[in-house]
């Protein structure tokens, strides 16, 4: 799922919320709840993750994902002005989180973020590039509605 959704789900979460706990544990069950809705994204060879624990993603997805999340970070920042920005910008960043450690399995593996890869791997809905994006593109104007 594009980072950009999380995010945006994490500044809701943040927005509606005053505990920072409770944000945190929404905003991380966000994500892998938005994983689980059929979507395309950056393709990776799955079979071999969860059989040899590799994973080959390329630079190019790599500089794409991070682009978006630049993308987000300023949304959310615009969307957050005046409006609880810290509890905004906290639930951002804490939903989008699950998909930053993904991104530095091949720097740092070890056991568990081995198992955590997997797992985010595993529970990830697939869709049609044409589907997928009609259907992130439409949660984004959802979200960005709601926002603002
Ligand atoms: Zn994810």
């Amino acid at each position: 799922m594009f980072n950009i959704i999380h995010m945006l789900l994490g500044a809701l979460i943040g927005r509606e919320l005053d505990s920072l706990w409770l944000i945190a544990l929404l905003g991380i069950g966000s994500h892998f709840l938005l994983d689980m809705i059929p979507h395309w994204d950056v393709k990776y060879d799955r079979k071999k993750l969860q059989e040899k624990g590799e994973i080959d993603i390329e630079k190019k997805f790599i500089y794409f994902n991070f682009l978006l999340g630049i993308i987000g970070l300023i949304m959310v920042i615009i969307l957050s002005r005046h409006n609880k920005e810290a509890h905004m910008l906290f639930g951002a960043l804490i939903a989008y989180s699950p998909d930053f450690l993904s991104l530095f399995y091949a720097k740092c593996k070890n056991k568990w973020i081995t198992k955590y890869v997997k797992f985010h791997s595993k529970i990830q809905g697939e869709n049609s590039y044409f589907l997928g994006t009609i259907i992130q593109t439409s949660l984004i104007i959802v979200l960005v509605k709601i926002l603002f």
